[in-house]
């Protein structure tokens, strides 16, 4: 049998008017702002409204480190919540918007798969409601007004050698990671060298997803640090007077957008910041209001548990406020065999000492999870091919670690496949047996929570950091930033800063090559590695087959 494209079984959702969807959520019609017939803001009335209400159980979805063998988070939390919904629980689910740009090149989609998708995926992959655009605008009016002001005289005194903001575009486009812009003479301004970034890793995302409401989405703004003067002291987005305007453009796009999934339960799809320079969670306010017109609320953070999980702990429930009550960690069997050492063509057959070889990467992900206090529950994404005795040894090994290991068939059966975990999640989060701890307190300094963040959750022997990077973090910490927590950049592929390292490597170093302050997101970034924060595409991108068909309906996206 020939399974479903993604698009296909979107496409034949039958999907609730939106109204409906907010209905369960006990939000009216007069607090939704439809976005057409199938997706809707959640009004800042409405918000503010529930603020006082008692918090629901806030469930976290997470990962073992990817591998190319695919490890399914979003289709987990959203099989998850229907499986919630599917026994009876009111369930709302929490993930973040899609960028669009890679979307042309070879990325999958970000609604999820098979039978555990959020609909409508196409709008949800392209424009959606417009937040991705609005940010987009934000941060170019910023730009614009930081050139302007050098041009009428730079009365802050910028250093045009040191302007740090950049541009971005939502579009995977490497001609423009390094430009010079302002040529062309007197009229045009002073030439700089600058360059582009993706949409999606712009300080402006970050904030949006951390804000708590306008006011505060404004003051971090503000707090945007866009360019050195020569004594090396910061200018602000605040001295040139932009976050005021940038906050009108941005006022839509901070309103959560409720959609709904395949069996018609509410999904919150709001923000998407990178998950290596920013924290790779959806934001602040839609899980909040989740949190409030739910009892339990299905989240998910990007990439492996190493990164993800430790910046959804370390960052976002820190500066919200928020207390997992459990967390799900997603792996599959491929994924162990190919941490065992198998290539991905052999992925196929049965092989049981491989796929016990790859736990090691598994269990170390468990340990460093109860580190944080939160009781864990590993979900089997199972797919087609998972042989018996397989899954059989990594429940075995799951168990030896002190937690359980559930087969979840959502991705083929929906929440019918995800009932037995949805059983086991809704015990433990009720339960109340989370006691969930961050890994450092703001006290520490800089350094020692990079120490800590590398020792105890990449298991690395030591940090090494010229005295560049050790002299820049000290000048931060003099200046009054050493309270914020670190948000660590590194290759998603390995626990260490080598992607070739699989499984749970030990002795390793983690070496740092620069620091960043996103003084208004208000954390430090601490990149370890290559990072990208422009896209290309790759030979034959994806958009040489999306078109639209006969029915003016998309083809060719995923
Ligand atoms: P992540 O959130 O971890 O990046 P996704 O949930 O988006 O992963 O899934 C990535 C891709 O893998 C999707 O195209 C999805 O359809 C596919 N996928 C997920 N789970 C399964 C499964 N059990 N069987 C087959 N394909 C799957
Ligand atoms: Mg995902």
């Amino acid at each position: 049998m020939a399974f479903k494209s993604d698009i296909e079984i979107a496409r034949e959702a039958r999907k609730l008017p939106i109204v409906e969807i907010g209905a369960k959520l006990g939000i009216g019609s007069e607090d939704l702002l439809p976005y057409g017939h199938d997706k809707a803001k959640v009004s800042q009335r409405f918000i503010d409204s529930v603020r006082d209400r008692p918090t629901g159980k806030l469930i976290l979805v997470t990962a073992i480190n990817p591998t190319p063998a695919g490890e399914g988070k979003t289709t987990t939390t959203v099989g998850l919540g229907d499986g919630l919904n599917a026994i009876g629980k009111r369930a709302a689910i929490c993930i973040r918007e899609a960028s669009l740009g890679p979307n042309f090149g070879m990325k999958g989609g970000a609604a999820g798969g098979g039978y555990a998708q959020i609909v409508p995926m196409e709008d949800m992959n392209l424009h959606f409601t417009g937040d991705f655009h609005a940010i987009t605008s934000a941060h170019s009016l910023l730009a614009a007004m930081i050139d302007n002001h050098i041009y009428w005289g730079n009365g802050l005194d910028i250093d045009i050698r040191r302007v740090v903001w950049r541009r971005v575009v939502d579009m995977n486009d490497r001609a423009l990671r390094q430009v010079t812009a302002s040529l062309g003479g007197v009229a045009n301004g002073f030439p700089r060298e600058t360059g582009f970034d993706i949409t999606v890793a712009s300080e402006v995302m970050a904030i949006l997803c951390l804000a708590t409401d306008l006011t505060d989405l404004e003051r971090r703004l503000g707090n945007m640090i866009v360019a050195y003067r020569r004594d090396q002291s910061p200018v602000f987005c605040r001295d040139l007077q932009a976050q005021g305007a940038m906050t009108v453009l941005l006022k839509d796009a901070m309103q959560p957008n409720l959609v709904q999934t395949l069996e018609n339960n509410p999904a919150f799809v709001h923000g998407g910041p990178f998950a290596n320079i920013a924290h790779g969670c959806n934001s602040v306010i839609a899980t909040t209001t989740a949190l409030k017109t739910a009892d339990y609320v299905v989240t998910e953070a990007g990439f492996g548990a190493d990164l993800g999980a430790e910046k959804f702990m370390n960052i976002k429930c820190r500066k919200a406020g928020l207390k997992p009550d459990c967390v799900v960690l997603v792996a599959t069997i491929r994924a162990m065999k190919m941490n065992g050492g198998i290539a991905k063509d052999a992925l196929a057959e049965e092989n049981v000492a491989a796929v016990k070889k790859g736990c090691s990467n598994l269990g170390r992900h468990i340990d460093n999870l109860h580190g944080f206090g939160v009781p864990v529950v590993v979900a089997i994404n199972h797919f087609s091919g998972d042989g018996e005795a397989e899954v059989a040894a990594v429940q075995d090994y799951v168990t030896g670690r002190g937690a359980d290991a559930i087969v979840s068939r959502h991705w083929a059966d929906g929440s019918e496949g995800a009932i037995d975990l949805a059983r086991r999640v809704a015990e433990i989060a009720d339960s109340g047996a989370s006691q969930f701890a961050q890994l450092y307190p703001d006290e520490m300094s800089l350094m020692d929570k990079i120490r800590t963040v590398a020792t105890r959750i990449y298991h690395a022997d030591d940090v090494l950091a010229d005295k560049r990077i050790r002299d820049q973090l000290r000048q931060w910490q003099d200046q009054g930033y050493g309270h914020l927590p670190v948000c660590m950049a590194k290759t998603q592929y390995s626990f260490s800063t080598d992607p070739n390292l699989r499984g749970a490597p030990t002795g390793h170093s983690v070496p740092i090559r620069e620091v960043r302050l996103s003084a208004g997101a208000g954390f430090v970034v601490v990149i370890c590695g290559e990072i990208m924060t422009m896209p290309g595409l790759p030979r034959h991108p994806s958009a040489e087959k999306i078109r639209l068909n006969e029915a003016g309906e998309v083809e060719g996206l995923f």
